[in-house]
């Protein structure tokens, strides 16, 4: 829901620098070597097909022992991540940190609801290990967020893939597709219920893919509960200034306009609240 700028590491040097760190296992240096040319030709592929949604056309792997490459097995690949990618002291551990920093502490998957501790697999590494320690399949994502569990479904069409924070269309965090309706009080605490409306000018799998996203994230739910605790707040100014005499246009252009002129994107979930709020309060005139 955040998208952020394509890593700028390639991935030719992130690979020279696994194998600069390999030490004690001169097969595994040699195999990733020789077969370097490979994985990167099957990364022009993840970079071709992910803004297509076409992702489910790489297919996954399942043994253990199945050869990835001319040499490289899915194990050697899961090693290569684990132990010449991440740890601190091997020369690839710099990229691991870069790339954790891209995100500015926001979690791109949610829209900033989270703070990303880890760099995730957007295609998991069990299943597709040719993209182990490919810079464009490793996104920063917050725990509420990981990839874990949802990787382990990987897209099967077009309809599924969800949206990858460097590469996908701009229209998913450029145009407005999560909208909300603020409900008044009644025998219950005032509420904002958020819902997905993608514009009808998408294609069909683009307006699936954002719903999706916005179902398998819980989005509906996180955003609900921010929007409760800024609520009741927001509510008591705005009647205020309602009670003092000042029109609805007045109050929500003086509470409401500056939040989402100034929020983060079109579907934060503070841009959309306010915008229900004000939408509420122009049409009906009141808040109860
Ligand atoms: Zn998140």
């Amino acid at each position: 829901m955040f998208k952020l700028p394509i890593p700028n590491i390639l991935y030719s040097e992130v690979l020279d620098a696994c194998i600069a760190g390999i030490t004690g296992n001169p097969i595994l240096k040699g195999k990733l070597t020789s077969d370097k040319n490979d994985l990167l030709n099957k990364a022009i592929d993840y970079d071709t097909f992910t803004p297509l949604a076409q992702l489910h056309r790489i297919h996954p792997v399942t043994a253990s022992n199945t050869k990835i490459t001319t040499n490289l097995t899915k194990e050697d690949l899961k090693k290569l991540y684990t132990q010449y990618f991440t740890p601190a002291d091997k020369p690839a551990g710099v990229v691991y940190d870069r790339l954790r920093m891209i995100c500015k502490d926001e979690c791109p998957f949610c829209a900033g609801i989270g703070t990303p501790e880890n760099l995730d697999h957007f295609l998991a590494k069990s299943k597709f290990p040719q993209f182990s320690v490919f810079p464009n399949n490793l996104v920063p994502s917050c725990r509420d967020c990981n990839m874990g569990e949802k990787g382990q479904t990987h897209p099967s069409n077009p309809n599924e893939q969800y949206l990858h924070p460097f590469l996908d269309d701009d229209i998913f965090y450029n145009e407005q597709w999560v909208f909300a309706t603020y409900h008044p009080p009644y025998q219950a605490s005032a509420a904002i219920e958020f819902f997905t409306n993608p514009p009808l000018k998408w294609q069909n799998f683009q307006r699936a893919r954002a719903c999706k996203h916005f179902i398998d994230f819980n989005i509906k739910a996180r955003y609900a509960k921010l929007a409760a605790n800024e609520l009741v707040s927001t509510l008591d100014q705005m009647r205020k200034l309602l009670k003092l005499g000042f029109s609805a246009k007045v109050v929500t252009e003086t509470i409401c306009e500056p939040i989402y002129n100034h929020s983060k994107g079109p579907n934060h979930w503070r841009t959309v609240m306010y915008m229900a709020l004000e939408d509420h309060l122009i049409v009906n005139g009141s808040l109860d």
